[in-house]
């Protein structure tokens, strides 16, 4: 039996349940998830959330000029603003849920960590666990209103658009009618051989907008952040990937990167393209498989600020308060996406989208570190806002059929695709990329014949990553073409929006 809501939301991380709670102000809300509430990028977040709460050392100016420097040129400063504004609030906003961030006797009573590109330390954190804190937190309250129908394990499989209006969608189990629907689905990095993103990550609702006709914008821009935990051979088979990332905050706490000499190579809080593009300098250098990062901290210190590091890396065969920690580069969040106004609004009439898969252009070319919670919490709180306006509106019912498949990476043979489809992106479309690793993969990408829908939607991604990265002949932020290495202004200092009715 089909089901009707007045908003729809598909995505349960941050952005999806600010978004839902919200909504649940306004009407019927359905939420569905891939996974489990807790399956998300969200749920894996270390480092923190940035916002400007101390008003004696930071201010929401600081906050805003380091994120549009990080943005290399194309942040959207309107939504910069609003990210570093509004952000105050919905962190307050979480706290008065009951967030636990840690505490400290400085003004305003909280740890504020420094992170990368950060001129201020203004990252809340929960230990080394903040993303789990705060997905509790609002999960209970969206569980706790009772307000939301909540449906897990139900996967959006396809958008229903007609006359470039959205209807709704169709899930695994149903087709779900709304008035709204916003897509909060996350991330894409699955589509790379070495990330840290949690196995949902697989760009879906990037790839159902961009098929239903939606711009995505700002493509060719993937972070690849410089410190992810590389396993010793003897736990090599038995550790899955993605790999476990090092947070941002061990190097903000003074931990420092070595080369296998056991010499510096590079500032470790210069932005991340810059460290990622350094280590991997110096790993071919040094033909080595990883570089070290040492943690200059005493060991309870370490166990204090950095639990889940420290027993993860424990399980793992290294005690991080004794030796350095083996790490190299691995692709970690995207900035491009489903291009949204500053209210969320897609190019499709009563389709919104919020957090890491839409793009309104905070990030710009690339992140600042920290500021991605804050995306999902203000613009998925403004997007619900926004989808309000929808609610006067009747549910309309169209037909679509659609073959739903399997949905998840299951046999041997879709392993074996995935894997190819993986090690393309990493070797030609990864942290260095050129016309020739571009062209190829191309080719490669144009020849893989898919038919999981996780796996049309890696492809449909990843051929428009590379497609954009190919298109941008400059480098900028993240995006690094070793045939152009300079940022070139004069011709480039735009974004580039790409739309299957423009194709
Ligand atoms: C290891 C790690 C550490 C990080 N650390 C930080 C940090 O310290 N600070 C920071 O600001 N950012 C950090 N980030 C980035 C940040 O966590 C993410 O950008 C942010 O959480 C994205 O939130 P989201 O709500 O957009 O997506 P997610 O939290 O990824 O949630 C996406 C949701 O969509 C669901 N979904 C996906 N596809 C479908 C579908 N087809 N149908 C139904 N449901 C679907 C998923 O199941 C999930 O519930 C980190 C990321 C990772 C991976």
């Amino acid at each position: 039996m089909p089901r009707e809501c007045d908003i729809l939301i598909i995505g349960a991380g941050i952005a999806g349940l600010r978004a839902a709670l919200t909504a649940s102000k306004y009407g019927k809300v359905i939420l569905l998830t891939k996974g489990k509430i807790g399956e998300s990028a969200t749920e894996k977040a270390q480092g923190g959330i940035a916002a400007a709460i101390d008003h004696i050392r930071d201010s929401t100016d600081f906050h805003f000029e380091d994120t549009i420097k990080a943005g290399a040129g194309l942040c959207n400063k309107e939504a910069v603003r609003i990210l570093v504004d509004e952000g105050v609030d919905r962190v307050k906003e979480l706290i008065e849920m009951g967030a636990q961030f840690d505490r400290a006797e400085t003004e305003g009573g909280f740890a504020l960590a420094l992170e990368g590109a950060h001129k201020q330390r203004r990252i809340l954190h929960a230990g080394d666990a903040t993303g789990a804190e705060i997905e509790k937190t609002l999960g209970y309250n969206v569980i706790k209103e009772g307000l939301v129908e909540v449906h897990p394990l139900t996967m959006g499989v396809k958008l229903l658009v007609k006359d470039n209006r959205c209807f709704g969608a169709i899930a695994t189990d149903e087709t779900y009618y709304s008035k709204a629907t916003i897509l909060a689905t996350g991330g894409v990095c699955q589509i790379y051989l070495y990330n840290t993103n949690p196995e949902v990550a697989t760009g879906d609702g990037i790839a159902m907008a961009y098929e239903a006709g939606a711009e995505v914008a700002d493509m060719e821009f993937v972070q690849f952040h410089p410190t992810t935990l590389v396993h010793s051979k003897e736990f090599e088979d038995i550790v899955a990937l993605p790999q476990f990332l090092i947070s941002e905050a061990v190097r903000g706490e003074g931990g420092i990167l070595l080369n296998n000499k056991g010499e510096r190579f590079v500032s470790e809080l210069a932005p991340r393209d810059i460290v990622s593009r350094a280590i991997v300098e110096e790993m071919e250098k040094t033909k080595s498989e990883h570089v070290f990062l040492k943690l200059e901290m005493k060991p309870e210190k370490i166990k204090k600020r950095f639990p889940v590091i420290y027993k993860t890396c424990l399980e793992r065969g290294l005690d991080i308060t004794q030796e350095m920690i083996p790490v190299a580069p691995g692709a970690h969040y995207f900035m491009g996406g489903i291009k949204t106004d500053v209210n969320g609004k897609t190019s499709i009439e009563n389709l919104f989208a919020a957090g890491e898969c839409a793009s309104a252009g905070v990030h710009g070319a690339n992140r600042l570190a920290s500021n991605s919670l804050l995306d999902g919490l203000v613009f998925g709180h403004r997007a619900a806002e926004s989808a309000k306006e929808c609610l006067s509106q009747k549910i309309q019912k169209i037909k679509e059929d659609f073959d739903a498949g399997t949905g998840k990476l299951g046999n041997k043979e879709l392993m074996r695709s995935s894997l190819a489809l993986k090690t393309i992106m990493w070797k030609n479309v990864g942290i260095v990329r050129s016309a020739e690793s571009l062209n190829d993969a191309l080719e490669k990408l144009e020849k893989q014949n898919v038919t999981d829908i996780e796996l049309k939607n890696m492809l449909c991604v990843s051929k428009l990553i590379t497609r954009a990265a190919f298109d941008r002949m400059e480098s900028r932020g993240a995006h690094f073409r070793s045939d152009y290495p300079k940022t070139d202004d004069t011709n480039w200092n735009k974004h580039l929006t790409y739309s299957k009715m423009a194709a």
